[in-house]
């Protein structure tokens, strides 16, 4: 057991060593010009991975071409640079190909490395394995404990705790949850590995997740049949290459409601259209004014959305690659993959099989099916005050934080320190990425978090003073 005292030295501890807590490690280390202690702490797999990095086979693709991936938006060559520089990696072709997302976890982990081997003298990076459960003020340090028993101090924590897994299916017996045929942690690889070819499934949810367990299906020559239920029963739409647009409106300008921007945006996607262009294009133009406009919204705008048109804007804005659809249209041509819309009433396990219960959207009445295996890809729970987080919990149950009302993440300022039960934004507690989508909501992918990083790591090393005049590169 590692109890660590007060340091002397000054130091920064980073909770969670994906993508995002990675991310502000290398600029610390590029940034820092005086001595500096930076502590990443990770409670599973190497840093650089996190969840969606992660050892995963090959046919789970980045979502975004190898051209936009780069961690850095000063140099938006890095990602296809490394790859061309991997071996046995083909050189053409990469910058427009989607990739394996393990690669992109290998060339954080690389980058990191680089950024330790070249960082200033009294720089220094430690990787803690284990995971936070607790942490309070102690005199003027935050002190960290991990469940393997250490205590961390630390000047500035940044929790970079990416996205909490799904919540259980409220239609599923409370004996189902703990039932093996039952597959809670859709991301987790070893959930896949437990299907058997002739299995019939149940896939609640119709998002990304939901491509990669159908491609890896269709991959691993699954033969059983596979049933995917979601509330519209609405699938990720492809990427096309579509070219940059200038839209002819100010959708900050409009009236700061939803239905007005709405009929803008469907008008402006069919002039486009027209004039044999893409609506792919009108809503990537979209991208740069989204946390602006989300920002803009007043609350009872923000539910509606929520309500009403976020699997529309979900399928829209977060696209999969062409060869992942194939993959589903090769499924569902077989009469392998039916894909319906309704409300998932009940789960029961019996003897050999579990019982499915749903009612079909449009009034089209019950749904009843029995079948081998449930995978719950509805995606992250966000509301931070329902999560089985032992961290978060500590934290709440010590006012630090406060989970944003909307339940979609935790309160921060624009800095992204987290806000207090009193709304008070605290000067060493700090947090990026997902936990911040309430604020933001577009602040989940890699071309957000580019942004956040460096931006957190400058205003760290100037509240301790450590930082010189140079760039991070
Ligand atoms: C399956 C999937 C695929 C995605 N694909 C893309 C894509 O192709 N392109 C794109 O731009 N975005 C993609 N995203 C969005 C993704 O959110 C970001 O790109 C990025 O991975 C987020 O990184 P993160 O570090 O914030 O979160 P994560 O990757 O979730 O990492 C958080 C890390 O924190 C650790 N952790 C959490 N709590 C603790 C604790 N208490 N103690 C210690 N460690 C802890 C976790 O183990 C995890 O490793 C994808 C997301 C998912 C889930």
């Amino acid at each position: 057991m590692e109890t660590a005292g007060i340091n002397a030295k000054p130091t920064i501890a980073i909770v969670g060593a994906g993508f995002s807590g990675s991310l502000v490690a290398i600029h610390l280390l590029r940034m820092a010009r005086a001595s500096l202690r930076i502590l990443l702490i990770e409670r599973e797999g190497a840093p650089g991975h996190g969840i969606a990095y992660r050892k995963q086979p090959d046919c789970h693709l980045l979502n975004v071409r190898a051209s936009a991936m780069s961690a850095f938006v000063d140099d938006p060559d890095d990602f296809v640079c490394w790859l061309k520089h991997t071996p046995n990696h083909s050189r053409s072709m990469v910058a427009d190909q989607f990739m394996p997302r393990r690669l992109y976890g290998d060339y954080i982990q690389n980058t990191l490395q680089d950024a330790i081997a070249a960082a200033s003298p009294g720089v220094s990076l430690e990787i803690h394995q284990g995971e936070a459960i607790d942490l309070k003020l102690e005199a003027d340090q935050l002190k960290l404990k991990l469940d393997n028993g250490a205590c961390l101090h630390a000047n500035h924590v940044v929790l970079a705790l990416g996205n909490p897994g799904p919540a259980d299916l409220p239609a599923a017996d409370a004996k189902l949850l703990s039932d093996p045929r039952y597959c809670g942690r859709a991301w987790s690889p070893s959930t896949s590995d437990a299907v058997r070819p002739q299995e019939n499934l149940l896939l609640v949810g119709s998002g990304l997740t939901t491509l990669d367990w159908l491609v890896g299906l269709h991959d691993r020559g699954h033969q059983g049949r596979i049933h995917v239920l979601s509330r519209r029963g609405l699938l990720p739409n492809e990427h096309r290459a579509a070219p940059p647009h200038a839209l002819s409106f100010d959708p900050i300008a409009l009236p700061a409601h939803l239905r007005t921007l709405l009929r803008r945006l469907r008008a402006e996607a069919a002039a486009v259209q027209q004039q044999h262009g893409d609506w792919r294009s009108v809503i990537d133009a979209l991208r740069p004014v989204t946390q602006a406009l989300w920002q803009g919204l007043p609350r009872v705008e923000k539910q509606r959305f929520l309500r009403h048109l976020r699997p529309l804007w979900e399928v829209h804005r977060h696209r999969a690659a062409p060869s992942v659809l194939r993959a589903v249209h090769t499924l569902r041509a077989r009469g392998q993959l039916q894909l319906l819309a309704g409300r998932l009433q009940a789960l029961t396990p019996q003897h050999n099989v579990i019982a499915v219960l749903a009612r079909l959207r449009g009034n089209r009445g019950e749904w009843r099916i029995k079948v081998d295996r449930v995978i719950n890809c509805t995606g992250p729970e966000c509301d931070y005050r329902r999560l089985n987080h032992p961290l978060i919990a500590a934290l709440l149950a010590h006012h630090l934080i406060c989970a944003d009302e909307l339940g979609l993440g935790l309160n921060t300022d624009a800095e992204g320190a987290l806000l207090d039960a009193q709304g008070r934004a605290s000067s060493q507690l700090f947090t990026l990425g997902p936990p911040r989508k309430g604020q933001l909501w577009e602040t989940t992918a890699v071309a957000e978090i580019r942004q956040q990083a460096p931006r957190l790591a400058r205003h760290l090393l100037d509240r301790l003073g450590l930082r010189s005049g140079a760039p991070s590169r």
